[in-house]
């Protein structure tokens, strides 16, 4: 079976493999999305591993999407770097969101402590408060936008770091594409590994976000 997926990946099919749940899928990646046709799934412990492998020899055999072009290969995954770039910035507000709430937290506490105290000045507790009250409004404009920009590339749940593993997976699939691009001075390919590169870095500094230690 590792053969026949070789054999389908060397002719541009994608392996994706599905998180935590022991499978995952081969496919075609110049089929629409949606489209039915060109993908077989991947199971870590297939019952009958020839008979899988020859289940994707023959989708393989049966796509008719081999010769399309580089440049349709290389749009599509201009597009797998656009929908990255929209996870990150999802990622990105909900992470701010968690800071302007901890800010919140903090100056209302601190509104309480000077409360606790007499000589205090009504003033001085007010400030405090307004401090706070802006420190709530912007996590809720993020925490709106995070959302807003994580549907439109396919997030859901709204946790950052299922937004950051998304953009990881379609940052693989394109860097993929860019290995299997045959006319290296295509200047598509030259900016999508210019993408691919930066995206990686952000990728990388927001892991360190989510996981400071
Ligand atoms: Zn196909």
């Amino acid at each position: 079976m590792r053969e026949a997926i070789d054999r389908a990946r060397r002719g541009g099919w994608h392996l994706r493999k599905t998180l935590g749940h022991g499978f995952g899928r081969i496919f075609c990646r110049r089929v629409e999305p949606g489209g039915a046709v060109c993908k077989v799934p991947i199971f870590t412990t297939p019952q009958r591993p020839e008979d899988r492998a020859k289940d994707i020899l023959r989708a393989f055999r049966d796509c008719p999407h081999h010769h399309a072009d580089q440049t349709t290969d290389l749009s599509y995954a201009h597009g797998l770097v656009d929908g990255a770039e929209k996870l990150l910035d999802a990622a990105e507000d909900f992470l701010d969101a968690e800071e302007a709430t901890a800010g919140s937290e903090e100056a209302w506490q601190k509104a309480q402590d000077l409360l606790a105290l007499a000589t205090v000045s009504a003033e001085e507790v007010d400030r405090i408060m307004e401090i706070a009250q802006k420190f709530d409004a912007e996590a809720r404009t993020l925490t709106q936008r995070g959302w807003v920009r994580g549907a439109e590339a396919g997030g859901s749940d709204g946790s950052p770091g299922s937004y950051v593993t998304l953009a990881e997976e379609r940052m693989e699939e394109a860097a993929d594409v860019a290995d299997k691009a045959r006319n290296r001075h295509d200047p598509t390919l030259i900016t999508l590994k210019a993408r691919v590169v930066a995206t990686k870095g952000r990728i990388v500094s927001l892991r360190l976000r989510l996981d400071p230690r």
